[in-house]
C-alpha cells in the first residue's frame, strides 16, 4: 500500500449557504425542486455498476402531500441479495488493490461533485423525499456529506501513515499493512440523513471494502442521486451496491453468508439488537469475527440548572426539538426546567413554538414540515391522545395532527409530573417534547433522575450559568451522552469537529466522521523484516 507520498488536500467544513429571497441559490434550488416535483423519477438498483430494473413499482410518497405522483422505485428480491453479494466479492480484489491515491481521488471528486454540480439536486431530492425544508437539508446532504468525504479521506490517509516503532531502524522494519475486511461489508441507513447513508457506505469502501448497501424505503430519492454522484465520480462496478430489498429478507441471507465481514448500521435500537444477536447465532458460519457498528436510538435531554437564562433554554428547546420535525437522533426529547424558571422558560417557548409555521418545504417560511410516513404519524397520535388522556400528563402546547394531505403532526409540548413518564423515557422520533418541572434546590437529586431515565446516551444538554454548577453536572451526567453540550442545543454536530455517537442503548459509540470509526474497517497486518537473519540459534547467555 503506497503511503504518505501525496499530501492531501487539508479538509475544511463546506459553508452552509442562506438561501435568502433573492439569493441565486434560492432560485436555483427551487427551480430544481420544482423540475422533480412534476416529474416522474423511476429509481432502479444498482448492482455491479449495472442499473436494475424489476417492473415491482412502489410510488415514493412525499410526506408532505403523499398523493403527488413524483415517480417509483424498483422492489427487489432475495436473488438481488446474492446478486450483490457476489458483485462486492467479486470486484473486492481490485478495488483494495488500488493505490490509496486512486481511490481518495474517486472520494474527494464526490465531495466536490456533492458541494457543486449535484447540489441542488440531492438537496431537491432530500426536502421531496425525506421532506425536509432547505435549511435541514443543506446541512445534510450537501454540507455534511462533502464534509464527510472529504474529512474521511484526511484520516484515512492519517491512519496509513501511522507506522510502528522500529527503533533506530538498524537490522530490521516493523511496518503495518492496513488491509481491508476480508469478506463484503453491509450498510443498512436510516431514512433521517441523506449524509449518513452517503457516510456508512463510502467510508467502509474508502478503506479498501466492498459493499452491499440497504438504504430505507424512506430515503430512496436522495439515494437514487447519490448512486449517480458515485458513478459519476467513478466508483467502479461492484464497490458498492445498492439494493432495494425487504429489510428482514435481506439480512437473513446477508447474515447467513460466510462471507460476511462487517455491518455498518444506523436505525433503531430494537433492529440493531436482533441483527446482533442474529449475527452471534451464525458466528461459526463466518471465516471471520464481523465488526459490529451501530448507531442507534436516543431519547436526548435538556437539563437546566436555576442559573440558566431562560430565553436560550427555550431557543434550544424550539431548536433541540422541533427542526426536522423532531426526527434527528439527537433531538431533544426530554427536558427538565427548574421551578424558579419554568414561567419565563414556558413563556418563551409558547411565542416560539405560536409562531412556528409548518407546510411544504417547497414555501421557504416553513420551520417544519410532514413527519415520515404514516406508521410514524400513527404512533406521535397514539402517545399524544394518551398523554391527553392521562392525569399525570398535560400537553401546553400543539397536540394536532392531520394526515389529510401530509403526515403532519403539531409541534407538541407534554408538561409531566410524572419523571418516568412514557414519553420521559420512550424514544418517539418525532416533533413531541415532554418537561419535567423540578423543584430548583433539588439540581443533585434531578441530575441522577437524569442518568437513570431511559436505557439511551446519545445527545444531552446542560444549561447553566453556575460555573460549579456545570462542573457537578458535567460530572454526574457522564454516562448520559456520547454527545455532550453545554449552553447549546443538543443537535447539529459537524464532521471535523463533533464526532458523533452514543453510548448504552444508543449504539457501538464508533463516532461517525473520525478516525476512530475507520480503524473498524481495517485488520492491520505487522510486517517485520529481518535484514540480516540469524543463523546461530543459541544466545549470549548460553555461553561457558
Ligand atoms: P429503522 O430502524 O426503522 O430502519 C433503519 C434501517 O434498518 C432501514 O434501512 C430499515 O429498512 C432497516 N431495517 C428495519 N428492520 C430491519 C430488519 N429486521 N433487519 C435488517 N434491517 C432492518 O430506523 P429509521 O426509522 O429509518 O430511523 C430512525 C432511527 O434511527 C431512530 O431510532 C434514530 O434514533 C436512529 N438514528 C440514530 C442515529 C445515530 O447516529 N445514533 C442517526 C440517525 C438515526
Amino acid at each position: 500500500m503506497e503511503k504518505g507520498f501525496y499530501k492531501v488536500p487539508q479538509a475544511k467544513n463546506e459553508p452552509v449557504m442562506a438561501y435568502k429571497p433573492g439569493s441565486e441559490e434560492r432560485a436555483a434550488v427551487q427551480a430544481q425542486y420544482d423540475k422533480m416535483w412534476s416529474q416522474q423519477v423511476e429509481i432502479p438498483m444498482v448492482i455491479n455498476g449495472q442499473r436494475i430494473t424489476t417492473g415491482n413499482l412502489e410510488r415514493v410518497l412525499p410526506p408532505h402531500d403523499h398523493q403527488q405522483n413524483v415517480g417509483s422505485f424498483h422492489m427487489g428480491t432475495a436473488q438481488h441479495v446474492h446478486d450483490a453479494i457476489e458483485a462486492s466479492l467479486n470486484a473486492k480484489e481490485q478495488w483494495e488493490n488500488l493505490s490509496w491515491s486512486n481511490r481518495s481521488a474517486i472520494f474527494l471528486k464526490a465531495a466536490d461533485l456533492v458541494a457543486g454540480k449535484y447540489r441542488h439536486k440531492i438537496n431537491a431530492a432530500t426536502m421531496i423525499g425525506q421532506s425536509k425544508t432547505i435549511f435541514q437539508a443543506e446541512i445534510d446532504s450537501a454540507c455534511e456529506l462533502a464534509d464527510f468525504l472529504r474529512f474521511n479521506v484526511q484520516y484515512a490517509t492519517e491512519i496509513y501513515d501511522e507506522q510502528p516503532y522500529t527503533g533506530s531502524g538498524e537490522g530490521l522494519w516493523n511496518r503495518v499493512d492496513y488491509r481491508p475486511l476480508e469478506g463484503f461489508t453491509f450498510a443498512i441507513t436510516p431514512f433521517n440523513f441523506t449524509a449518513i447513508a452517503g457516510n456508512l457506505t463510502t467510508c467502509m469502501a474508502m478503506m479498501g471494502n466492498t459493499v452491499v448497501w440497504k438504504p430505507s424505503l424512506s430515503q430512496l430519492y436522495s439515494a437514487h442521486v447519490l448512486m449517480e454522484i458515485f458513478e459519476e465520480a467513478g466508483i467502479p462496478p461492484g464497490v458498492i451496491n445498492m439494493i432495494i430489498t425487504d429489510p428482514q429478507e435481506t439480512a437473513d441471507i446477508v447474515f447467513k453468508h460466510p462471507d460476511f465481514a462487517g455491518l455498518h448500521f444506523t436505525g433503531s435500537t430494537e433492529v440493531f439488537k436482533n441483527i446482533w444477536q442474529t449475527i452471534g447465532n451464525n458466528i461459526h458460519t463466518y471465516k471471520t469475527y464481523p465488526r459490529i457498528v451501530g448507531e442507534t436510538g436516543g431519547k436526548d435531554f435538556i437539563m437546566v440548572h436555576k442559573s440558566a437564562k431562560a430565553k436560550q433554554v427555550a431557543t434550544a428547546m424550539t431548536r433541540g426539538a422541533f427542526e426536522f420535525q423532531g426526527q434527528k437522533c439527537s433531538a431533544a426529547s426530554r427536558a427538565y426546567i427548574p421551578d424558579n424558571l419554568w414561567p419565563a422558560v414556558k413563556e418563551h417557548l409558547t411565542q416560539q413554538v405560536e409562531s412556528i409555521k409548518m407546510g411544504s418545504p417547497r414555501e421557504f417560511e416553513n420551520f417544519m414540515t410532514a413527519v415520515i410516513h404514516e406508521g410514524s404519524f400513527d404512533k406521535l397520535a397514539k402517545y399524544i391522545d394518551q398523554a391527553k388522556a392521562d392525569a399525570d400528563a398535560e400537553i401546553v402546547l400543539g397536540g394536532n395532527y392531520d394526515k389529510s394531505k401530509g403526515w403532519f403532526v403539531e409541534p407538541t409540548v407534554i408538561v409531566t409530573t410524572n419523571p418516568k413518564y412514557t414519553t420521559m423515557e420512550t424514544e418517539l422520533f418525532g416533533p413531541v417534547l415532554t418537561v419535567y418541572v423540578y423543584p430548583a434546590e433539588e439540581y443533585d437529586a434531578t441530575l441522577t433522575l437524569v442518568d437513570e431515565t431511559s436505557p439511551y446516551a446519545l445527545t444531552g444538554a446542560l444549561f447553566s450559568a453556575d460555573r460549579y454548577a456545570l462542573e457537578q453536572g458535567i460530572h454526574a451526567l457522564r454516562g448520559c451522552a456520547g454527545n455532550f453540550y453545554v449552553n447549546d442545543k443538543p443537535t447539529g454536530a459537524v464532521v471535523g469537529q463533533q464526532p458523533f455517537g452514543g453510548a448504552r442503548a444508543s449504539g457501538t459509540n464508533d463516532k461517525a466522521g473520525s478516525k476512530q470509526n475507520l480503524y473498524r474497517w481495517i485488520s492491520p497486518r505487522l510486517i517485520k523484516e529481518t535484514y540480516d537473519a540469524p543463523t546461530d540459534y543459541t544466545y549470549p547467555f548460553m555461553e561457558k
